[in-house]
């Protein structure tokens, strides 16, 4: 019988596969996989988002205008070059879909946001996909991969899964080694986890340059994931093509009102980043001290650890054996790392189970 047909490119697609909440036998856990802020939400973003639920029945405002204005105040930018999201990941599919399609090749590293993959293969674009070094972006190997058909490069700035930096020095190399002509997608899902002095300067490059696109979300330090909202900054020429597809009423009127207050509530944001500062730092120290069982972190600045096990505990052990201390995190044998194990920075009390839990199952292994 014949039914209908997808294009053969979107049976190659693997589907997103998101972090776990329980175990496999249905137990609950703490979600340390998905990379969301362990303290929650700020009261002004919930004051707020509740006070906009009273009129459910009328659409939100499509220019999302006090979102945008608000936005534009934090950072210095104009409100007219902000586009917003059904979370940064709406942001990622529509640039893709605009500047990509069958013949052309999207361009990433090894070990980058695996939303990365589904984006290009959802237009047709062939995926291409840079080396590493040492889990780090190579600056040298995405521009040797560059080829004529190179239409959109995506970078993640701190990278996930791997948490690793790229300086501002080779953000702007990248960039001027780029032809102007390729979209240069700069994806700064965590950039609010850094200190002032680590920026990469995306947003001064997006501010001048005509083929830079930043990308931000509301859904790490704001605590907004539940409400789905992005937001990215570029030239006024593909901010124009970007609203041609993307979804009309893309963000909801609660979480606008949300993501207004969030994004101007500095001491929530300043206690998070301290938090996840102090917390991931000590959990790198936990983990360095268990290097003689084969325990190493990548060097992080964003809101996790990427652990990995080359000693007698395999990343898949530890996993299952976190999930006997109620906690859930990210193994990544899907994303090329069977023995890599991504873990949020959680409370206090959480970071402190998960470090003696791993090195009780170090130690026994
Ligand atoms: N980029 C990166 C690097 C991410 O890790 C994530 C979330 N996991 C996103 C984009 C998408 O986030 P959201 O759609 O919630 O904004």
């Amino acid at each position: 019988m014949t039914k209908p047909a997808p294009k053969d490119w979107i049976l190659g697609i693997s589907p997103y596969v998101p972090g776990k909440s329980a175990a496999d036998d249905g137990r609950p856990l703490v979600k340390l996989s998905a990379n969301e802020n362990p303290l929650g939400t700020g009261d002004a973003a919930r004051a707020a988002l509740a006070a906009a639920t009273a009129d459910l029945a009328t659409y939100p405002d499509p220019g999302a205008a006090r979102l945008r204005e608000a936005i534009a105040a934090a950072h210095g930018l104009d409100p007219a070059r902000v586009i917003y999201g059904t979370g940064s990941d709406e942001l990622l599919h529509i640039a893709a879909s605009a500047y990509a399609g069958p013949g052309d090749e999207i361009l990433y590293v090894r070990y980058g946001f695996s939303v990365y993959d589904i984006a290009a293969r959802r237009v047709g674009a062939t995926p291409v996909v840079a080396p590493d070094a040492d889990y780090a972006t190579d600056v040298d190997a995405l521009l040797a991969a560059v080829t004529e058909k190179t239409k959109v490069v995506f970078l993640a700035n701190p990278n996930n899964p791997t948490g690793t930096m790229t300086s501002r020095e080779e953000i702007a190399r990248l960039h001027a080694g780029l032809r102007p002509d390729i979209l240069f997608v700069l994806d700064q899902a965590y950039a609010e986890y850094l200190d002032g002095q680590e920026d990469d300067g995306g947003l001064e490059l997006a501010k001048n340059a005509s083929n830079v696109f930043v990308t931000r979300t509301f859904s790490k330090i704001y605590g907004l994931a539940a409400e789905r909202i992005g937001w990215g900054y570029a030239s006024v020429d593909v901010i124009d093509v970007l609203h041609r597809i993307r979804a009309p009423f893309n963000v909801t009127t609660a979480g606008q009102a949300a993501a207004v207050a969030a994004v101007q509530d500095t001491a929530w944001i300043e206690a998070s980043r301290a938090h996840n500062r102090q917390w991931r730092e000590w959990l790198a120290g936990e983990v360095a001290s268990l290097s003689n069982h084969g325990l190493r972190a990548v060097p992080s600045k964003a809101n996790f650890l990427l652990i990995l096990f080359d000693g007698k505990l395999t990343a898949e052990a530890a996993m299952k054996g976190l999930w006997d201390e109620g906690f859930a995190t990210r193994w990544l044998p899907g994303q090329g790392l069977p023995n890599g194990l991504r873990i949020t920075i959680g409370t206090e009390d959480q970071v402190r189970k998960v470090a003696a839990k791993l090195r009780a199952m170090a130690e026994a292994a």
